[in-house]
């Protein structure tokens, strides 16, 4: 039986004319924009396109943006204080650091120098903190985008055991804390109170987990890693991965080998990927709202 594809495109849509709605709301009670202020270092050509599709997002629910470009040779201090005037700007409501920052400069530092209630990507310490309580200022962007996937796909989490490939503080371990929590902040029960593994490069017997699954998750960035072979029939493939090949993008899972085995898989490109722009929307306007008290 073919899957049922996770076209992340409408999803997406549905999510932005609904946060539209919200930020019109909040501009009438309070008089003032939301505002998303993006800290681009440097000429990389992909980090380049990313901030220009968060600053067209953006502009399509209504919330205003401020793209602070930086050269290359930027230094650690001057980032340091370029953090520091966003924080004191009372325009801006969320800050975001397009990430990779050249190899001369440190990211820690300059993330857990951005006030917490602007943390839009919610990589602050304090942030990843309340999160890992469940109870989450902001959620990350990316895992925030799979479980809405999930949710509005009518896929049942709770009670089931999702196998996730990747540890990273993006995207793996913040998840693994979203899908354990009791209840999901934004999608209540059923999007929570999963059983989890989290994989990584050092997981032994990794096809042995993957292949008691009953919702899979690839965030590793290794081109078709996850086969056919891997999943068991009918499982749930959500494919994070992003990479550059000759034959353009693909995901971390083999979406040919896979979509006659799974019963529902996320395509590469269309599928994550338009949700975490969108969450990035969703956290501005939270901050908004935060900040209006
Ligand atoms: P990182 O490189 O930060 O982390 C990769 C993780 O995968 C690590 O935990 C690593 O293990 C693990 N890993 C690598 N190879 C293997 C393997 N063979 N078996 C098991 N685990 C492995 O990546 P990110 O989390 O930042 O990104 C992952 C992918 O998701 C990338 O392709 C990225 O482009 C994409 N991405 C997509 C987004 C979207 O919006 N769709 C957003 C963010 C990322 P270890 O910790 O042991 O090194």
């Amino acid at each position: 039986m073919a899957a049922l594809i996770l076209d992340g495109k409408p999803l997406a849509e549905q999510i932005q004319a609904e946060i539209q709605g919200r930020v019109a709301q909040l501009v009438e009670a309070t008089g003032k924009k939301p505002k998303l202020a993006a800290v681009l270092v440097g000429e990389d050509p992909a980090s380049q396109v990313y901030v220009r599709n968060k600053e067209k997002a953006c502009a399509k629910v209504g919330i205003a943006s401020q793209l602070v470009r930086l050269p290359e040779s930027t230094t650690q201090e001057e980032m340091m204080k370029t953090i520091h005037q966003l924080n004191v700007d009372d325009t801006v409501s969320g800050i975001l650091v397009q990430l990779p920052l050249p190899g001369h400069l440190d990211a820690t530092p300059v993330l857990d120098a951005i006030d917490p209630l602007k943390d839009v990507d919610c990589f602050h310490p304090v942030n990843v903190g309340m999160l890992s309580q469940g109870r989450p200022r902001f959620l990350p962007c990316t895992p925030h985008g799979v479980v809405q996937i999930l949710h509005r796909s009518g896929i049942e989490i709770a009670g089931k055991h999702v196998v996730i490939l990747g540890r990273s503080e993006i995207v793996g371990k913040p998840l693994a804390m979203m899908l354990v929590q009791k209840e999901s902040t934004t999608c209540g029960k059923s999007a929570a109170n999963a059983t989890v593994t989290l994989c990584h490069s050092r997981t032994q017997n990794l096809a042995d987990l993957t292949r008691e699954a009953d919702i899979v998750v690839a965030a590793i960035g290794q081109a078709k890693f996850l086969t056919a072979d891997m999943v068991k029939p009918g499982a749930v493939i959500i494919d994070v991965g992003i990479n550059r090949t000759d034959e353009g993008l693909v995901g971390d899972v083999d979406y040919q080998g896979l979509v006659d085995v799974a019963s529902a898989i996320t395509p590469v490109p269309g599928g994550v990927g338009r949700l975490t722009v969108t969450m990035l929307l969703e956290n501005t306007l939270q901050a908004a709202k935060l900040q209006a008290g």
